[in-house]
């Protein structure tokens, strides 16, 4: 089965093309490069033994996406993980975020329609909850984004809601990640950020290889056990299975539209992470207590639940595999 992934050579796209490859799917990939790099291709193949089809496109160009399905009609179903994903960016320039992430699915709709293709993943957010002390988050708990990053992913569920009611027969999936962390055992392929990390598990690892002095942690007074901000972090080999459990599910056909929270339901603190990572990889993090970051929540984890009954998805690695694998990963990549 051809399946096309849209910034296949992005972090998480780079995993799940591996994860569909180990499971025999014919993987085909498009992405501009603009936020990944050229050799990772060569890693999926080093570690799949198998060189997935690659075209440099933009995604938001149709004329492009029609060549590439006329190249491969028979792609059975579309995963689409290229988006620009940084949130402190999309405020400065929301016109940028507004055109990419939106454009790029439109896009694809479009091209899908004329090629008949009629199953789509999509890689959305946990951004797209509103503000709330209720945790753990289900699939239908109040929806409201509160930074153009985040109105991105909602506003294309909501494309893809009312597209769908337009199509009955178009299945899709929503998948709503929360915060992916780690790397693939082999070492080869990671998060490999432009800049100065924004997030906190890279923004850690270039502390682990000396490239940033110390870690700034952003607040100590809220209310959690330790005052430091909660997460529902989940390894991106994880992750990459829950894209092979959905795609099984949506090729077994009349799925309509089905929404699924891509987490583990269990909220760490980034003293958590922080004491596991020089735990697991030696004493190699300092930090210091700053202020609270804007706009940042106390906590937040989800209800994987729906996920785990419906796609028989349940992430098995733990805090002390994503730590270690993420700081292997940024020293062979140093
Ligand atoms: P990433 O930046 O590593 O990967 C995205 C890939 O898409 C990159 O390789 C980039 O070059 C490519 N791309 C961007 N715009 C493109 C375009 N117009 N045409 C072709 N290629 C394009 O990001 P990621 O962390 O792998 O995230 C993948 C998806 O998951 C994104 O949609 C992101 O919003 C979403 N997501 C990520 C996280 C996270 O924490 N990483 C959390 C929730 C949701
Ligand atoms: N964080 C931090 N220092 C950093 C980056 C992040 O203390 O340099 C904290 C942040 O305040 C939040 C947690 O780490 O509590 C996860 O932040 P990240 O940006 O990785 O994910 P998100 O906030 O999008 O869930």
């Amino acid at each position: 089965m051809k399946i096309l992934l849209t910034g296949g050579l992005g972090y998480i796209g780079s995993h799940t093309a591996v994860e569909l490859i180990q499971n025999g799917y014919e993987v085909v990939i498009v992405d501009n490069l603009s936020n990944s790099k050229i050799e990772v291709l060569n890693k999926i193949e080093l570690i799949t033994g198998i060189l997935p089809k690659f075209y440099q496109k933009d995604v938001c160009d149709q004329h492009a996406l029609q060549e590439i399905f006329e190249e491969n009609k028979d792609i059975e179903a579309i995963i689409h993980f290229a988006g620009f994903k940084a949130v402190g960016e999309s405020c400065l320039e929301p016109l940028k975020y507004y055109k990419n992430n939106i454009g790029s699915t439109l896009s694809l709709l479009n091209v899908m329609e004329k090629y008949n293709c009629k199953n789509f993943i999509y890689s959305s957010s946990a951004t797209v909850y509103a503000v709330s002390e209720i945790m753990p988050l289900y699939e239908d708990s109040p929806l409201g984004a509160s930074n153009p990053y985040g109105r991105t992913k909602l506003f294309n569920e909501e494309i893809l809601k009312d597209y769908q009611t337009a199509h009955p027969d178009f299945n899709v999936i929503i998948l709503r990640y929360f915060n992916p962390i780690g790397a693939h055992e082999s070492g080869l392929i990671g998060e490999d950020p432009n800049g100065i990390p924004n997030n906190l598990m890279p923004y850690i690892c270039k502390v682990a290889v000396g490239e940033f002095d110390h870690l700034k942690i952003f607040g100590n007074d809220y209310n959690t056990k330790d005052g430091t901000g909660v997460r529902d972090y989940i390894h991106v080999v994880d992750l990459a299975i829950g894209h092979a459990k959905a795609l099984e599910k949506l090729t077994d056909g009349d799925v309509g539209l089905k929404i699924y929270n891509l987490g583990t339901g269990v909220g760490y603190s980034v003293l958590d992470i922080v004491n596991t990572f020089n735990k697991v990889n030696g004493n190699l993090v300092k930090y210091e207590f700053v202020s609270r970051r804007p706009g940042d929540i106390a906590i937040c984890y989800a209800s994987p639940k729906k996920a785990e009954n419906e796609l028989g998805f349940k992430a098995t690695r733990n805090l002390e595999d994503m730590c270690k694998s993420s700081y292997e990963y940024q020293k062979n990549n140093h």
